[in-house]
């Protein structure tokens, strides 16, 4: 008897793997396609023959964790524990699933934003938990009379992604704003920040949890250094929550993967020391305006893309198909491969979009332009 009746193989998965079918440019599944950084490599070839191949501390490298605490407090001002507040994590997705697990009981509800990444639901109803799907706005802001009503005694979470997979939209400082009141109103209610696209904002800067301090006691904040140093395939990330949160989160954790593979932790250590984070953000942006030309000569109609490395796009004026059946013949017929957004919502809403992953080389955005001029 299923667990988890009707969650079915992720979306990114169906995608990527009919993009390998038909050979087709992927540009579904969100990862860079360019070589990582060759100090990073060399870093990592260089410790593969040092001794740092067992068992890092259940909670993370300790220099990792405090270079961690270091990037905290010079991008947000926020001084956190490096012993008791970071957690090391196999990617956000454990981290996701590790808090969820921890702090979540029988019969709470927990409010998940739509259009929301796929990651969120499972480890809810294994809780035996109840999520709650509340509409974002039809432009991706929070719906905070929504989210105000959906919210009551029993809601223990409220899970937020900024910047947003999918559609790229950020908060803003009134979106936080409400966020304090909502949680001054609750006070068994937390939240949980996932922030994997932190360094990837354009023309805003990225506001975070951690720069409000109202609401540190309240929150745990997820991070991904797959986005962030573009090794997506590391799965290494982390989770910083403060330590009555954290005691919780680790009991999970220690049972679910105990620690986290060692060698990527210390080759990230030494990386914090030279890479420089802030330049991501320029990096993608180039990208984004670069695909964003290129896809003007197309039919799809652009929605804004405000950070992270995805760019949603209207196929309305082209085709009236559901946008399943459109992305599937995008790749069969046009050889380009896309994520549909209906999977993002839960009853499947369709609304004529897909996704674009624009972390390509240049040659490869070109190449899937010109096949997406065709259409
Ligand atoms: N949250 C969001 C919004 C994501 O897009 C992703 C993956 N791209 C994750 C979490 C999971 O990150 P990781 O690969 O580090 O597990
Ligand atoms: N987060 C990636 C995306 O949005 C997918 C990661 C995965 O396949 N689990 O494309």
């Amino acid at each position: 008897m299923s667990k988890l009746t009707h969650i079915c193989t992720s979306i990114f998965t169906v995608m990527s793997q009919m993009a390998t079918e038909h050979n087709a440019i992927n540009l579904s599944q969100g990862f860079p396609n360019f070589p990582v950084d060759k100090r990073l490599s060399d870093i990592f070839a260089r410790l593969a023959s040092e001794n740092v191949h067992q068992y890092s501390p259940m909670s993370g490298y300790p220099p990792l964790l405090e270079k961690i605490a270091g990037l905290t407090q010079q991008s947000y001002r926020r001084i956190v524990n490096h012993k008791s507040e970071i957690l090391i994590t196999a990617g956000a997705t454990e981290g996701i699933f590790a808090t969820i697990q921890a702090l979540v009981n029988t019969n709470d509800e927990v409010i998940i934003l739509d259009p929301s990444y796929d990651c969120y639901e499972a480890p809810i109803l294994l809780s035996n938990a109840k999520p709650i799907r509340v509409a974002l706005n039809d432009d991706f802001t929070p719906n905070w009379e929504n989210i105000n009503s959906a919210t009551n005694e029993n809601t223990k979470l409220i899970m937020i992604n900024n910047p947003h997979n999918p559609t790229g939209k950020t908060w803003t400082s009134a979106d936080f704003d409400q966020l304090e009141k909502l949680v001054d109103s609750f006070p068994n209610l937390f939240i949980f920040s996932d922030e994997v696209y932190e360094y990837i904002t354009f023309e805003q800067t990225h506001i975070s949890i951690h720069n409000r301090q109202k609401l540190w006691n309240r929150s745990i904040t997820v991070s991904s250094f797959g986005k962030s140093f573009h090794i997506t395939g590391w799965k290494i990330g982390y989770v910083i929550a403060p330590e009555h949160l954290m005691k919780e989160i680790k009991k999970v954790h220690q049972f679910l993967v105990f620690s986290v593979n060692s060698i990527s932790q210390v080759a990230i250590s030494e990386y914090l020391d030279i890479v420089d984070v802030y330049s991501l953000g320029n990096f993608y942006q180039e990208k984004r305006d670069f695909f964003r030309n290129l896809l003007k000569e197309t039919k799809l109609q652009l929605l804004p893309c405000e950070g992270t490395y995805f760019q949603v796009a209207s196929y309305a004026n082209i085709s009236s198909e559901d946008d399943m059946t459109f992305t599937k013949r995008l790749v069969t017929e046009f050889g380009v491969a896309a994520i549909p957004i209906s999977p993002f919502y839960a009853g499947g809403k369709d609304t004529k979009c897909i996704r674009f992953c624009f972390a390509k080389d240049d040659a490869t955005l070109t190449q899937a332009a010109e096949r997406l001029i065709k259409l």
